[in-house]
């Protein structure tokens, strides 16, 4: 492929970098070019993602940005020809101590005033929608009916698709090696494939997105930290449409997977 200047530059083809491409095409800065070092988009960290997407945040705003994205899950698992996988089944919050369950209140009064519909629901009707839990025991049960899972690979194939379909380009195999600026200010890359100008760069390259700002003579604040999760094989009566469930004074947060489940933490 012969790369050609662009208004727009994106480093990074993972969800972040495809998601902030969509939006941009969506908004109508189409002059876009996606660079992404590996032969597929997705293929870093994104690949590894469990795909919980949960909207409550400590910050209103973060919860509006994070509602946003579930109506463009919406979207594409509606109208997209690559679809997300999206699976709205609706979350679950469990606190174990009175102290989880005050940060879980003050998460639900933002959520509502986001517009992010949240409630408490008892322990029998947690049980209700997850069997193999006794939730007796908890100090609460914060309930998200628009949260639940997705691909996270298949929801950057999606992005990508429709990006390119808005005439954004994405351009694989395509390694940036250096940042040229003039006062100040990025004027260009230099990749594996050439020099390409642009006026706006953007940092979307995940875990190395430090060596990235690095290369504009920038010090970002970022590291890669480690996480796994584990897949079981099927288990009697879990399917697709169980709600995610997190328990974080356990470190630990669940979702199905397939008939199986996914567990991380
Ligand atoms: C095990 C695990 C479970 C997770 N579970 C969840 C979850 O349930 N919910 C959730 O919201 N998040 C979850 N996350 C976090 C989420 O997956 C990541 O935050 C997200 O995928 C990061 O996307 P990214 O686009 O920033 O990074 P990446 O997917 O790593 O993309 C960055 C891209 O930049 C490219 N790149 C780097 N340098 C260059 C260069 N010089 N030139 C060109 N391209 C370059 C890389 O090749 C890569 O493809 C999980 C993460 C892990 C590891």
């Amino acid at each position: 492929m012969k790369l050609k200047d662009s208004k727009i530059i994106v480093i990074g083809g993972g969800g972040i970098g495809c998601g902030v491409a969509y939006s941009l095409c969506m908004a109508g800065y189409n002059d876009l070019l996606l660079m992404e070092k590996n032969s597929d988009i997705a293929s870093e960290t994104t690949s590894q993602g469990a795909g919980l997407v949960g909207q409550l945040r400590d910050d209103i705003d973060r919860v509006s940005l994070a509602k946003w994205s579930v109506d463009v899950f919406d979207h594409l698992e509606a109208k997209a020809k690559i679809k997300p996988e999206w699976n709205q089944v609706g979350s679950l919050r469990v606190a174990l101590t009175e102290e989880k369950a005050s940060e879980f209140e003050e998460l639900r009064r933002i959520a509502i005033n986001a517009g992010v519909n949240t409630e408490w629901i008892s322990s029998e009707k947690a049980k209700e929608l997850w069997p193999y839990f006794d939730f007796s025991s908890t100090n609460g049960v914060l309930w998200c009916g628009t949260d639940g899972y997705l691909s996270p690979s298949k929801l950057a194939q999606s992005y990508s698709d429709e990006t390119k379909k808005m005439g954004g380009e994405i351009a694989t195999g395509t390694l940036v090696e250096d940042i040229f600026s003039l006062n100040g200010k990025v004027t260009g890359v230099k990749t594996n494939l050439g020099t390409i100008s642009c006026d706006i760069l953007i940092n979307a390259a995940g875990a190395h997105a430090w060596h990235i700002a690095n290369m504009a003579g920038l010090d970002l604040p970022i590291f890669p930290i480690r996480h796994e999760y584990l897949v079981s094989s099927d288990i009697e009566n879990i399917n697709p449409n169980i709600p995610t469930m997190r328990i974080p004074e356990a470190s630990l947060y669940l979702r199905a997977k397939n008939n199986g489940l996914l567990l991380g933490g």
